[in-house]
């Protein structure tokens, strides 16, 4: 069940071998800690751009500090946490990331290029609470929350891999469920987004969340203009209930009266993720149905073809069924696009490389 509360006590980077994570932490929060250890406040600009502008990995590289400071933050803090511990490239040029924390736990990161455009998927918890049932990431629980700094460091290490292309889109739909790690995800949006982070564009990062219709009424209050990008799955309560075990506490009512007021707070259209599976959700009675839904909100729907997860029994769709489907929205004057799949030869979607890593 969907608990009210989003943030278990673990979303607070811990202290390891009493270094905190430089990544969690905003120009006031690094303020503090520099003036706890006697520096000047110009240093918390001149260290916020070796990490975001400059891309430094590490406070040695930091050459306009005095050579005793780069050696009490490396004592006091950690930069980049995580090791890359396995990396697969997809025909299409899709490049995965799995990433081993010190505890241990992997998560998944991804870079999409799509002409000009660079897209980091990026991860929120280590594995996911909600179980949705075709889905890869849930099959196993949540492991535990990752910390802000964590959810910024997949970023970054995305960034990295861009070369000479800029990073232009993020996108929170990798691993976990971002709304139920609140704290965490809205603190690594805003360094992402902060002029003094790494400057992406609010409207360019996409928070995709199964729809926790508070902590969405609270994010229309952050004053952030992030996309929002509900996945729905389902037209009808019963069917979404099958699909997305939370449900059952949550009406699909409930879910557009949410939506209703994220556009009205922030003028941003939210997008309904409906992922395609053969036989289940794709018939022509769903696509009506789901027009029906789409229209008491502003906003499009984007089509997903399921991407087979070994050992669960769900389909793909055929083409000609997701083009019926798209076509049914359409004509009812719905805005609806197909998403196109990335990445399949490399397990795309969330959670099934580090999966296929685990079981070895
Ligand atoms: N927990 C959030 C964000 C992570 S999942 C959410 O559910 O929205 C991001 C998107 O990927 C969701 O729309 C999810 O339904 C979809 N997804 C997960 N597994 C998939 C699979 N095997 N094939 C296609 N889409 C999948
Ligand atoms: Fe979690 Fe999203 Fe996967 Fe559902 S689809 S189990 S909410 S990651």
């Amino acid at each position: 069940m969907p608990s009210t509360t989003t943030d278990s006590p673990t979303t607070e980077p811990p202290d390891d071998g009493n270094r905190s994570a430089l990544l969690a932490l905003d120009p006031t929060g690094l303020e503090r800690e520099l003036a706890a250890m006697s520096q000047p406040r110009y240093r918390v600009g001149q260290i916020l751009r070796w990490v975001y502008e400059r891309g430094a990995g590490s406070f040695a590289e930091m050459t306009d500090l005095p050579l005793e400071l780069r050696d009490a933050l490396a004592g006091a803090f950690d930069l980049y946490e995580s090791e890359i511990v396995a990396e697969s490239r997809s025909g299409d040029g899709t490049l995965k990331l799995l990433l081993r924390w010190r505890d241990g736990a992997t998560t998944e990161c991804v870079m999409i290029p799509d002409g000009d455009r660079r897209t980091a998927c990026i991860s929120t918890q280590v594995g996911c609470p909600v179980g949705c049932v075709f889905c890869a990431s849930g099959l196993d629980g949540l492991d535990r929350q990752l910390h802000a700094g964590q959810i910024v460091e997949q970023a970054l290490r995305v960034r990295g891999i861009c070369g000479e292309s800029r990073l232009s889109n993020i996108v929170f739909m990798g691993l976990g469920e971002p709304l139920h790690n609140y704290d965490a995800t809205v603190a690594a949006v805003r360094a992402i987004n902060a002029d003094w982070g790494m400057n992406i564009a609010a409207r360019k990062i996409t928070i995709s969340t199964v729809g926790l219709p508070k902590q969405i009424e609270r994010l229309a209050g952050e004053s952030l203009q992030v996309t929002l990008a509900i996945s729905l799955h389902a037209p009808g309560d019963a069917l979404r209930r099958q699909i997305i075990p939370w449900a059952e506490s949550i009406a699909i009512d409930t879910l557009v009266a949410a939506a209703n007021t994220y556009f009205a707070e922030t003028g941003r259209e939210v997008t309904l993720e409906y992922v395609l599976l053969g036989g289940l959700n794709d018939s022509p009675q769903h696509a009506r149905q789901l027009a029906a839904v789409c229209k008491r909100m502003r906003g499009s729907v984007n089509l997903i073809r399921y991407n087979p997860v070994a050992g669960l029994p769900y389909m793909r769709p055929a083409s000609e069924d997701v083009v019926r489907f798209q076509n049914i929205l359409r004509e009812r004057g719905v805005n609806a696009h197909t998403r196109k799949s990335r990445g399949l030869d490399i397990d795309g979607a969330c959670g099934q490389l580090r999966r296929r890593h685990e079981n070895r």
